[in-house]
């Protein structure tokens, strides 16, 4: 639904800052004013299936979508699949279910680049009628050698001055399968001086034999990039080709096919990759952490993947508000993760309804409160939405508070529990401590209390106060979970940064995942679904994990309660 990208646009507009105008942008009101294109805004996004989606292509999703719709244009979603050996159908499904999640809507204009590989035939075929493209039979190695450098022009190919005759002949041997992978090329001929590589006579078909996932065996010679992705555009009547800055350089030779095919003008525009702190993106990387099993697939929610992220409990809301504030710019940076971290936070601090777990549970007995009895107390399932209602927690003589709660000997401003001191149960009663008992090693294994039955409101009516609010869970009412709390998957803030011969796998988390087997929850999370998330009372945010069976629930933290961004933010207007 772009209107709903636009609506989460036009809202953070309004609210974040109001001038959220961007080169693109003004490019494209400069289009329409100059009626360039007759007043149509068409855009697309153009993914690879060689991979999953990731956070990065979240960004240009949000680009390219939203800014069609704010301009009442439309937004093709195209797979660029002219690579048929990295390429496969798992990547297709997963890439339309992770687009459609983000909120993208391209109604029925899906397409394929191998939709057009008749097209971008004959279109090279045109060229080569126009004496400006041939074959070549400079081997991959060679041509590179021929190719120059930055400093050094190119050589021309000795097959460079073959007859148009000729070259029609070999690209139509090429295509009937007559020569080996590899063995000749049909290049553009352009300019072996350009101090543009790209102008170096670049290859625009090359002879592979593999299997493609839609055109099977249908074709063993291949566009390249570069003579596939503007074609595809214009053939689409793509107005702006909106891409990452890697392909400013392309543009020229986007250019020059253009020109030289005489086919609709699509114009490239290109702005900044995301880049974030601790975690990389790129496919090729992300795979080779799935192929090696370090992580436990694509979808794993330390994975910067939608389908990563997604299990992990992040909603669409929270990425595209991420997306629209960071913006687009024209230089690469890097972004902080906490700063993405925060955005998720904010949304489910709206939307996530709280609850109380403990991950690491110790027992209290309140050796005043009657054997057998049980009280519901009434607490609130969002304090920031009063229609999320109330719910009743069972409260009984033993419990579970979190081990960190209790301390036998307080440090200095530890004002939780321990030995004298009081503190007011979540939802209800001060309890006091009054003891310990210990196991053999010396650890406290259960902590005794007493409550005062006149604090059930949560407040003392002789007006004492407690320092420290906890939450807790009825044990006999408790159901056990299994948690899976996740730290960042690299411990270096820029993980593809390594000495040369190492790998970047050197910077993983050995911590990124810690199971805790033994969590206890209130028993009204024993109904929560695969996808539901919540607020674990003074913890963070929790999703319930697809791996989940009935009865045994299985809670991943999507992030905890600490905002470090906040407090960078904070900082940085002190600082102002
Ligand atoms: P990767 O390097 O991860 O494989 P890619 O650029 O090869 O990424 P594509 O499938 O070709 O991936 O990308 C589809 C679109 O998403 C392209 O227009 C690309 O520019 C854009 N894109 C990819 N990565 C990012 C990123 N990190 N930030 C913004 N846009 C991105
Ligand atoms: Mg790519």
């Amino acid at each position: 639904m772009p209107a709903s990208i636009r609506d989460e646009e036009a809202a953070t507009a309004s609210s974040a800052s109001p001038e959220r105008s961007n080169f693109i942008r003004d490019i494209i009101l400069d289009d329409l004013k100059t009626n360039k294109y007759h007043g149509r805004v068409q855009t697309r996004f153009p993914p690879e299936p060689n991979g999953y989606l990731h956070i990065g292509h979240a960004k240009s999703i949000c680009i390219n979508f939203g800014l069609a719709a704010e301009f009442g244009g439309h937004t093709n979603l195209r797979f660029d699949d002219t690579n048929p050996e990295k390429e496969e159908q798992e990547y297709v499904d997963s890439i339309i279910a992770d687009a459609r999640w983000l909120g993208a809507n391209w109604d029925d204009r899906m397409f394929y680049a191998s939709d057009y590989f008749d097209q971008i035939y004959e279109w090279a075929i045109k060229l080569i009628q126009d004496g400006k493209a041939y074959v070549c039979d400079l081997n991959a190695e060679q041509v590179r050698e021929y190719r120059g450098s930055l400093t050094e022009p190119g050589k021309e190919s000795p097959y460079r001055n073959r007859t148009i005759e000729e070259n029609l002949h070999l690209f139509e041997r090429m295509r009937a399968g007559e020569f080996p992978d590899g063995s000749r090329t049909l290049r553009a001929k352009i300019d072996m001086a350009s101090p543009n590589l790209n102008l170096r006579d670049p290859v625009m078909y090359r002879i592979l034999r593999a299997t493609h996932h839609r055109t099977g065996d249908k074709w063993c010679i291949y566009p390249m990039y570069d003579f596939a992705h503007g074609q595809s555009d214009s053939i689409e009547n793509i107005t702006h080709s909106i891409c990452t800055l890697e392909f400013e350089d392309h543009r020229p030779l986007y250019n020059w096919f253009i020109q030289q095919l005489g086919i609709f003008p699509s114009q490239q525009i290109e702005f900044d990759r995301l880049n974030l702190t601790y975690t990389l993106l790129s496919k090729r990387r992300l795979l080779q952490l799935v192929q090696e099993g370090r992580v436990r697939g694509w979808d794993d929610p330390r994975m910067p993947t939608i389908s990563g992220i997604r299990r992990r409990g992040y909603t669409p809301e929270a990425i595209r508000n991420f997306c629209a504030a960071i913006g687009v710019s024209k230089t690469n940076g890097i972004i902080d993760l906490a700063m993405l971290e925060h955005f998720v936070r904010e949304d489910l601090n709206r939307r996530a309804l709280r609850a109380m777990a403990v991950l690491r549970p110790l027992k209290v007995v309140i050796d005043n409160y009657p054997e057998g009895q049980v009280e519901e107390l009434e607490v609130v399932n969002n304090p920031e939405d009063a229609s999320a209602g109330t719910r009743q927690v069972p409260f009984a003589r033993v419990l579970y508070i979190e081990q960190d709660d209790f301390r036998e000997v307080a440090p200095k401003k530890f004002f939780r529990l321990s030995p004298g001191t009081e503190v007011r149960l979540r939802g209800g009663y001060f309890i006091k401590c009054t003891g310990v008992e210990k196991n053999g090693s010396g650890e406290v294994v259960e902590v005794h209390c007493t409550y005062d039955p006149a604090t059930r409101s949560g407040n003392a009516p002789d007006h004492r106060k407690v320092k420290a609010t906890i939450h807790w869970v009825s044990a006999e009412h408790a159901i056990d979970a299994e948690v899976r709390v996740y730290e960042n998957l690299f411990v270096k803030e820029n993980p593809g940064d390594v000495p040369e011969g190492h790998d970047f796998t050197e910077n993983l988390n050995p911590n990124s995942l810690e199971v805790i087997a033994n969590a206890k929850l209130e028993p009204s999370l024993a109904s929560a679904n695969a996808g539901d998330r919540f607020q674990f009372e003074r913890l963070g945010y929790f999703c319930v994990d697809p791996d989940s069976k009935h009865g045994a629930p299985i809670f991943n933290r999507t992030v905890p309660l600490r905002d470090t961004w906040a407090k960078i933010e904070k900082r940085q207007q002190e600082s102002r």
